[in-house]
């Protein structure tokens, strides 16, 4: 007989305390607190639970510098049971990353960089033969089960000479291999007024929350028209932290503004996680509930959100039956200092603390 496992006391965001009960990996019972019996109690009163959190912008390729690190690193070590590589990997080198998600105890996606080089160099989209159509269509073939979307990293430093172009065609490998495109936008050229009409329901705009110059909000904080516009068509708005990507004013003028707010990502890599601005999931979240947006709010935007967009409700929920991914975490009554991709600070009243994950039947500790 397996060992049925007992996660005694813990909180739904809703408010509502439970006790989860856990055998062979899988979620059996979910019942009144103080209720659930088993081999096993592990005591988490006051303690949150979630669906185990999604990550859908991280470097995951650590043989990559400056963005890769360890996966375990940057997923379950962080609370976060599901990363999504968000184009580390193109045609060249994604069968490795692959392999070694396999490895991992943490779930890996990965978006294929449009670039058959990836970030090998960070300029992967200066040279238009680097993109690649039947490498890339051979390597979604083979990796289909991970590849979840195609990536094109749309700011200067990245296309250089080539401009738009890199999109157009990234576009066209969108339609011909019926898969959704994440853009990454940044400083231009090209113009965000010349790359936002160019995505598509489901497309996903990363760091839509940048304070640089070619971002998508007004010198008075007001949401560009283009930005209106791909949200009512339903383009799909993604954080992406990372370390020069995410501005305290922009996120304030988004909220104001009514602008909904999109999935939490990091875009976590080494140098940000050690160094900051970014540090964890769990930090970032910090700075949302500082935004003054509601837990409830906030973990949706690293559940169920992210798992929709995935087209894999089952990520998002809590269900006997289902294998059990679960995220526990702490928000305490504690003043955190926040510093955001402009070296911007904020304080935060609330400190929200990943404590661990639950996945193939095994706690991990934070
Ligand atoms: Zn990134």
């Amino acid at each position: 007989m397996s060992e049925r496992l007992v996660l005694r006391g813990v909180k739904r965001v809703s408010g509502e305390t439970v006790d989860i009960v856990i055998a062979d990996g899988r979620i059996r019972e979910v019942t009144e607190a103080g209720s659930g019996s088993g081999d096993r109690v592990m005591d988490f009163s006051g303690v949150y639970v979630s669906s185990g959190w999604i990550d859908l912008h991280v470097h995951a390729f650590p043989e990559f510098d400056p963005y890769g690190d360890e996966i375990d690193e940057i997923g379950v070590k962080q609370g976060v049971t599901s990363i999504v590589d968000a184009g580390s990997c193109g045609a060249d080198r994604i069968g490795d990353l692959v392999a070694s998600g396999k490895r991992a105890r943490t779930h890996l996606y990965a978006f294929l960089n449009i670039s058959r080089i990836g970030l090998q160099r960070i300029d992967e989209l200066s040279h238009l033969e680097w993109i690649d159509r039947e490498k890339a269509a051979d390597a979604v073939h083979r990796y289909k089960d991970s590849i979840v979307g195609l990536k094109a990293r749309i700011s200067r430093s990245v296309v250089k000479e080539s401009g738009l172009q890199p999109l157009v065609m990234a576009r066209a490998l969108s339609e011909q291999l019926s898969l959704p495109l994440m853009v990454h936008i940044g400083s231009g050229p090209p113009d965000i007024q010349e790359i936002m009409p160019l995505l598509a329901k489901r497309d996903i705009v990363t760091h839509y929350l940048n304070g640089k110059k070619n971002n998508l909000f007004g010198p008075d904080g007001q949401p560009l028209q283009v930005l209106r516009d791909a949200v009512a068509r339903g383009v799909h708005l993604d954080v992406g932290h990372g370390t020069a990507s995410f501005s305290f004013k922009v996120a304030e003028a988004a909220k104001r503004y009514g602008i909904p707010l999109g999935t939490i990502s990091t875009d976590i890599y080494r140098g940000n996680r050690m160094n900051g601005p970014v540090f964890s999931m769990s930090h970032v979240l910090t700075k949302f509930l500082s935004l003054g947006y509601p837990l409830e709010e906030v973990i949706a935007s690293v559940t169920t959100k992210a798992a929709d967009w995935l087209g894999k409700p089952e990520l998002g929920r809590i269900q006997p039956g289902d294998p059990a991914r679960l995220t526990l975490f702490t928000v305490e009554n504690k003043p955190v200092e926040l510093t955001d991709s402009e070296g911007k600070k904020r304080t935060a009243g609330l400190t929200l603390e990943a404590k661990g994950a639950m996945i193939h039947g095994e706690f991990i500790e934070c």
